[in-house]
């Protein structure tokens, strides 16, 4: 349920509402825009007299929302949610590019590509500790000393980092971590979510590889629900029918949810595609939809990389791939990436 504040109101009467809902046993998600001031109501609301609220005279309207989820969804919070690490701004007519290796390998290697993909105006640096691997048999990545060549490559370049946690015993080897990634595979691991969902630190949610919109929206909601509102969706292809590419990057998830949702979406199109060739098209198409962002897995040698090597680029492919979008962003009312 939402109760949108007429503009013209007495802080007090404000306070004094706040406190009767939350005295009816909900908590208040307060949405101050530069156009309304929205009251989302979490909780079971079904015994909230409607009539009753809107006879208030702080209140403009009343409305249940149809939705199952409630605080990622628009009508309860209508500004875009803002997710800040660093010089990296998600959200909010902002793009910004995150790029790394797939599995940190060496430090040698982590180091060098977090100083090059800075250089092309990366902002954040990717790059998995933790790996999941369709087979036992391939390279698990480097787990806990994959995070600490993370924490180095950012001591060196003051990227901030984002990293895959696959379970919750993991989740203590996250603390200095700046956003916690939960991966396609895990995104319905529901005792994750509610475990990150207490954390207070970015959250960066991969779509499941069969799993539609409202599903995402609901594990976002998991961990909204626990506090935690830093949420940045990344749609990162779908399984279908086609065998052409890895899987089918969705592009009409980027507007669809830019209705549904305030929360950042960016897109993944190396993990898309599986194809490096077909991550440059993909980049600008994503921009043009209107992503507030990119995830690009590159490799100093994509041919000896040990995870993802067919869709790695290298870094000067990067390099030349952020010049071109960041070619398109004014176009979709986005702020051009400084410097490159
Ligand atoms: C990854 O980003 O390295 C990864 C494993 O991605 P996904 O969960 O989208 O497959
Ligand atoms: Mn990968």
């Amino acid at each position: 349920m939402i109760i949108v504040v007429k503009q013209k109101h007495d802080q007090k009467q404000l306070d004094r509402l706040i406190e009767w809902v939350k005295s009816q046993g909900l908590d208040v998600d307060l949405s101050i825009g530069a156009h309304s001031t929205v009251l989302g109501l979490i909780g079971d609301t079904s015994k909230i007299d409607i009539d009753l609220v809107n006879a208030l005279d702080i209140v403009e309207s009343v409305k249940r929302i149809q939705e199952p989820f409630k605080c990622a969804n628009r009508k309860f919070h209508p500004e875009d949610t803002v997710v800040k690490v660093g010089d990296a701004v998600f959200g909010g007519g902002n793009f910004v590019l995150v790029a790394g290796p797939c599995s940190v390998e060496s430090e040698e290697q982590i180091i060098g590509i977090a100083k090059e993909v800075k250089k092309a105006g990366a902002k954040v640096l990717r790059g998995g500790a933790f790996k999941p691997r369709t087979s036992p048999y391939s390279f698990q990545g480097l787990r806990g000393s994959g995070i600490e060549l993370l924490l180095k490559a950012k001591a060196e370049t003051g990227l901030p980092i984002v990293t895959e946690v696959m379970s919750v015993s993991q989740l203590e080897l996250f603390e200095n971590v700046d956003i916690i990634q939960i991966g396609a595979r895990n995104m319905q691991n529901f005792e994750l979510l509610k475990e990150v969902g207490k954390l207070r630190k970015p959250i960066l949610l991969k779509r499941g590889l069969a799993n539609t919109i409202e599903e995402w929206l609901m594990s976002a909601e998991y961990i909204m629900s626990e506090g935690n509102k830093d949420i940045i969706l990344c749609e990162r292809g779908i399984r279908t029918f086609e065998t052409a590419t890895r899987n089918t990057l969705d592009l009409s998830a980027v507007p669809v949810l830019r209705e549904l949702t305030h929360l950042p979406v960016i897109i993944d199109p190396s993990h898309a595609s599986g194809v490096a060739r077909l991550v440059p098209p993909l980049s600008m198409a994503a921009a043009g939809v209107g992503a507030d962002g990119l995830i690009i897995e590159v490799h100093n040698d994509p041919k000896k990389a040990l995870c993802d090597g067919a869709q790695s680029i290298t870094p000067d492919q990067f390099a030349d791939l952020a010049k071109r979008v960041n070619a398109i962003l004014p176009y979709v009312d986005k702020k051009q990436i400084e410097g490159i």
